[in-house]
């Protein structure tokens, strides 16, 4: 936490957009770019997950998606699949 501007309230995104991200597996934490996580969208809240590849040790993590994360995410680039 450091750099706080002046300004307030959101942030336009003009550079490239990074995610917070944690693996359960190794418990690194790590901040992937939007092309390095995929999210689905499913008909319920079982099937809407993203899912990215931990950096640290190689596996492929899955974790559901709220409404809050689908918007952050699909606002923030990052390729969607929808699933039945
Ligand atoms: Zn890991």
């Amino acid at each position: 936490m450091s750099g706080t501007s002046g300004l307030s309230g959101l942030s336009a995104a003009v550079g490239p957009v990074t995610f917070k991200a944690a693996c359960p597996d190794c418990r690194a934490r790590f901040e992937l770019a939007a092309g390095a996580l995929r999210l689905a969208i499913g008909g319920t809240r079982r099937t809407t997950f993203y899912s990215f590849v931990c950096p640290e040790c190689g596996r492929s993590v899955r974790k559901p998606a709220g409404d809050r994360i689908v918007e952050l995410l699909t606002g923030g680039g990052v390729s969607t699949l929808r699933s039945l």
